[in-house]
């Protein structure tokens, strides 16, 4: 049966929705370790999507470009590598932190970037 609800209690209800809204996750969290109770609940899928970086290590030619480009600072060249050209390819350093801006994939002269989303 449908209820109409006071003013007053609809103005509580709605207030304890929006507190609610903005309970914000600690870092953590986000990164899939343990949620604190308190703090638990049902993140909408949006969120949880994360953006896959390929970088095609025998394409590139550690030219560094695209480091330069990344505004968060993810990519690197690597001092471990020599690849098939024998050139020392670029790597990401925290995929988790990528915001899929697709710039390092721009910039690239050789294509050796590839992000989805
Ligand atoms: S997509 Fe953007 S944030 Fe991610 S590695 Fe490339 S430039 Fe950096
Ligand atoms: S811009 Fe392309 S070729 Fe240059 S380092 Fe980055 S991935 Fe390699």
């Amino acid at each position: 049966m449908l209820q109409i609800l006071p003013a007053s209690d609809r103005a509580a209800l709605v207030a304890s929705r929006d507190a609610e809204a903005a309970h914000v996750l600690p870092r953590d969290t986000l990164k899939g370790g343990a949620r604190r109770p308190e703090t638990a609940f049902i993140r909408p899928a949006i969120f949880t999507i994360m953006p896959k970086v390929t970088i095609y290590e025998n394409v590139c030619k550690g030219c560094a470009l695209c480091t330069i480009v990344c505004p968060k600072k993810l990519l690197a060249i690597r001092s471990d590598v020599l690849n098939a050209k024998g050139y020392r390819p670029v790597g990401i350093t925290d995929e988790e932190a990528c915001i899929a801006c697709a710039s390092c994939a721009k910039m690239c002269p050789d294509s050796a970037i590839e992000i989805e989303k």
